[in-house]
């Protein structure tokens, strides 16, 4: 089953707007269609980074709720309405710092999909949990949580990122054949919750240290349809050989 591969950019808490939009201008006229690419960026330049034609615009979090008091967050009808239809959700740093926890991230997928915004939803295990052997069942219970009361049909709407916590931004990368081995076992995860065909169509990224130069042999392997690039996807340079290494 041919999945269109869909690298996304993870700017995390970098770049201002006019940095976003000298990135733009550059980037999004590289962009080829041998795969989805895309950058998550801060909410306030997610205006700028909606000049791009090619680019998808992915903010990195977004509320559960409709609207309300909850100071500092945003939600999915002030995405919507400047024209951001992706998100990240439940990336580690924000499980980390900012009280993410299963419940929110499913919550938020629930939200995201009713709402017409495609979600990114990271998951992936602690250096202490990769090393005391937990890397399936922490993936799992993750996924299974994440998709509680997520129709089946929805589910090709959704990106995985396998993101294990000791490679990022550490210079560590899993090896495709770990990354490989993980992101197979997501999927049978989601065959085991929805079937096959369903789990057939949804994308799965790696994320953790990924340079343009290890992109297209981690493509290769079966299970890994895209890429979630923090370091290497801030600088023009970078991302378009990221580009071009397709
Ligand atoms: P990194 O970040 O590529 O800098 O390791 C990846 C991520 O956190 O999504």
């Amino acid at each position: 089953m041919a999945r269109k591969p869909i690298i996304v950019g993870n700017w995390k808490m970098n770049k201002t707007i006019a940095e976003t939009k000298e990135f733009v201008a550059a980037v999004d006229p590289k962009v080829t269609d041998k795969a989805d690419w895309g950058i998550a960026t801060p909410y306030l330049d997610l205006q700028a980074a909606k000049a791009a034609k090619n680019l998808i615009v992915a903010a990195e979090d977004m509320h559960f709720k409709d609207s309300g008091a909850y100071t500092g967050a945003v939600s999915a009808a002030m995405l919507k309405e400047i024209n951001v239809e992706w998100t990240i959700l439940g990336h580690s740093e924000r499980r980390q710092y900012f009280g993410e926890t299963d419940e929110t991230v499913n919550l938020k997928m629930i939200q995201a999909i009713n709402n017409g915004i495609n979600p990114i939803v990271c998951v992936g295990e602690s250096l202490e949990q990769y090393e005391a052997n937990e890397t399936k069942d922490v993936v799992k219970t993750q996924v299974v949580a994440a998709y509680k009361d997520i129709a089946k049909e929805d589910v090709e709407k959704t990106v995985i990122a396998y993101e294990p916590i000791w490679a990022i931004g550490t210079g560590k990368t899993a090896t495709n054949e770990i990354a490989q081995d993980v992101c197979g076992y997501i999927r049978t995860v989601v065959a085991d919750l929805y079937d096959q065909e369903t789990a057939d169509k949804v994308r799965i990224q790696y994320g953790g240290s990924v340079k343009p130069a290890g992109l297209a042999a981690l493509l290769e392997q079966p299970d890994i349809d895209g890429a979630l690039v923090g370091g290497a996807s801030l600088q023009v340079e970078s991302y378009i050989a990221m580009i071009e290494a397709l």
